[in-house]
């Protein structure tokens, strides 16, 4: 069979020729909500799954807390594939490979989309097109506060959350997280 148009975008990358593995997402897909991130880490790479180093071990940690676990969302991320050194998406990667989360939107059909931290938040709101994310509010501003967004054809419900590496650093974001995902819940229930 041949591969879809999203996978040969993302093949055609330089992050691709450089990384171990493609990170997909992992989860329910059948979620209500869908976690976004930035892009897989050195862990995520080698394990080809999302979330599985030191910011995975502290988002199994905030979901329990909220009653909610890995299994019962979806998650992936913006790229695809490991930047070298972690280092920002450029925009043509972004370009490139948010075909394929756009796929994964419009087969998971959550009632709402989560985007983890600064990067994957202003990639939401700037609708896909990067060289607006300059200009758009941040995570401190928006973070649980519900928008609907036209995004690529799509029409999504967003809620930016902290990043949970950030909430390693910063155990004062924890309270305003609990807050932000009471929110989450409430919004799947509608
Ligand atoms: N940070 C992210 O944004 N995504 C991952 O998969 C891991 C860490």
């Amino acid at each position: 069979m041949e591969e879809p148009e999203y996978v040969k975008l993302v093949k055609e990358t330089e992050i691709y020729k450089n990384c171990k593995n493609i990170v997909i997402g992992r989860g329910d897909l059948n979620a209500d909500i869908m976690f976004v991130g930035e892009a897989p880490g050195r862990n995520e790479d080698e394990q080809g799954l999302p979330f599985v180093g030191a910011a995975g071990k502290n988002l199994n940690k905030l979901l329990m807390q909220v009653d909610l676990n890995l299994d019962e969302i979806y998650i992936t991320n913006i790229l695809k594939c490991r930047p070298p050194e972690n280092r920002n998406p450029l925009p043509e990667e972004i370009k490139a490979h948010s075909h394929w989360l756009i796929q994964q939107i419009k087969e998971i059909k959550p009632k709402v989309i989560c985007s983890l931290g600064n990067y994957a938040t202003k990639f939401f709101i700037a609708e896909g097109n990067v060289e607006n994310m300059k200009t758009v509010e941040g995570i401190t501003q928006i973070h649980g506060k519900p928008r609907i967004l036209n995004f690529q054809g799509l029409k999504i419900k967003l809620i930016p959350l902290f990043h949970p590496a950030a909430i390693i650093y910063n155990r004062s974001l924890l309270g305003l997280w609990e807050k932000d995902m009471e929110i989450v819940k409430l919004e799947i229930k509608n």
